[in-house]
């Protein structure tokens, strides 16, 4: 059991880390939706931001900046946007709480 994100931070399903702490690992989206299209995924198992509390303040802001440092480093001087599906509806695939960040070629708005 487990998610497809606790797979991969126990290693049973391959992946490259960009980033890993006590709190929060980041990889590559298998299927890149931009030229940069990075995870950043918290070890927690929240299913999703909408399953987040009170007590995962902490987490969040440290998942954002995670997410602007790996920004400035794959993405130097370029725009970004992050994404955090939730809900089915919304596009969440994985039951697992991450953070999209897209980068690398221009993005329209309103999204899909
Ligand atoms: P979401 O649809 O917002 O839940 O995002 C889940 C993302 O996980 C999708 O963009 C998938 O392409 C991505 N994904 C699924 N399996 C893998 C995998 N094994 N390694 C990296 N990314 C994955």
């Amino acid at each position: 059991m487990g998610t497809l994100f606790e797979k991969i931070a126990a290693g049973e399903i391959p992946a490259e880390f960009l980033y890993r702490d006590g709190k929060c690992f980041v990889i590559r989206d298998i299927a890149p939706q931009a030229p940069l299209h990075l995870l950043i995924i918290p070890q927690k198992p929240i299913r999703s931001l909408a399953d987040a509390e009170n007590g995962d303040c902490e987490l969040l802001g440290h998942l954002l900046l995670i997410a602007k440092r790996m920004a400035d480093k794959y993405a130097p001087g370029g725009d970004f946007r992050l994404v955090a599906n939730s809900g089915e509806s919304a596009g969440q695939s994985v039951p697992h709480l991450h953070l999209h960040l897209l980068a690398g070629r221009s993005l329209a708005w309103p999204p899909g």
